[in-house]
């Protein structure tokens, strides 16, 4: 059944803030979410249903039973399919809105391709679960003058804010320093889908006040709330630390990888791999893997258990290992059973 554009988007027209023109002004945006979990699956939705017409997906893993409590664009077969996530989404985000064009990358965000993978984009979305990625981000928004929006939830609280280069603070003028360590995250403390979804509509809503044109509407705080406690709280955004690393200094320590480990935990039990680029025939590895253990694979991923281990190997040779938070175990499994 084809839909007219007039048709689908009639109620959002109505809104008198968007109208006509902020409507054909979202067909022609361009838009990165870097990360498709909860919150990153969740905005992203809002933005195709809402006409936002260009959406590239960045994730760099694959969908897991325990992601359909809150990762609204998945389904079961997803899961049992281990699909990579930016591939599940864009399929999803076809069925009910062919009109989108989405671009998905199975990919980790890195200073070594950061470049590439938001090249173009006007506005830079946070679906991301950690404050390494975030950091890039922020360094490269700031660097290039593209607005991003810093999003996260956890338990049942969410905390978003704008970033408006040169208007507005950036990341590194709230958190100079990364708060990692003393954070709970989803895998500690939990997450109700409705504080990732909370979040996930207040970030949209400022995506579109921005794509529209209506910057004076944009919110220039630190949001924060609870939705269980009942608390929420805001703290002053509107300027530029004169002193930051990123805005005000402009130095850029994230953009040129500094410190960053080539294997890390993704929380969950389990570590990636990312070191090199390894490009991998699945049809050869997994004929070199199916005596040592269980081998399965598709077009995306290839999955292989060995007991306790479960091991997905993308294209790029990326791995992660599921079952060790030890990354000397699961350096040692990558390189008996894919190479060293
Ligand atoms: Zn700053």
């Amino acid at each position: 059944m084809a839909i007219s554009s007039e048709d689908r988007y009639s109620r959002q027209v109505l809104f008198s803030a968007i109208g006509a023109e902020g409507q054909r002004r979202l067909g022609e945006s361009r838009v990165a979410i870097v990360g498709c979990g909860a919150t990153g699956s969740s905005v992203v939705s809002l933005l195709a249903r809402a006409g936002v017409g260009h959406l590239r997906i960045i994730d760099r893993d694959y969908v897991e039973p325990s992601n359909l409590q809150r990762q609204l664009l998945f389904d079961q077969a997803d899961a049992a399919d281990s699909l990579p996530k930016a591939i599940a989404a864009a399929r999803k985000i076809t069925s009910f809105n062919p009109e989108i064009a989405v671009e998905s990358r199975v990919s980790d965000l890195a200073p070594g391709n950061v470049e590439e993978l938001l090249e173009g984009a006007q506005l830079v979305l946070d679906g991301t679960d950690n404050f390494e990625t975030r950091y890039l981000i922020n360094d490269f928004a700031v660097s290039k003058n593209i607005p991003w929006i810093y999003a996260a939830a956890v338990a049942s609280y969410g905390v978003t804010m704008n970033v408006l280069p040169g208007e507005t603070a950036c990341l590194a003028c709230i958190f100079p320093d990364s708060p990692r360590g003393t954070f709970e995250t989803c895998d500690t403390a939990g997450i109700l889908n409705s504080a990732a979804a909370s979040i996930a509509a207040v970030e949209a809503t400022e995506a579109l006040k921005l794509l529209v044109g209506d910057r004076a509407s944009l919110r220039r705080t630190l949001l924060s709330f609870d939705l269980w406690r009942n608390d929420h709280a805001e703290i002053t955004a509107g300027k530029p630390r004169a002193d930051c690393r990123a805005c005000g200094q402009r130095d850029f320590i994230h953009l040129k990888g500094e410190g960053r480990p080539h294997i890390t935990l993704c929380g969950r039990n389990s570590v990636q791999i990312h070191e090199r680029q390894r490009p991998v025939d699945f049809a050869e590895m997994q004929a070199r893997l199916a005596p040592h253990g269980v081998v399965r694979c598709n077009d995306f991923v290839l999955k292989f258990w060995k007991d306790p281990y479960e091991m997905t190997l993308f294209p790029d040779g990326r791995a992660i290992i599921k079952g060790t938070t030890d990354t000397a175990i699961a350096r040692s499994l990558y390189a008996r059973f894919v190479g060293s």
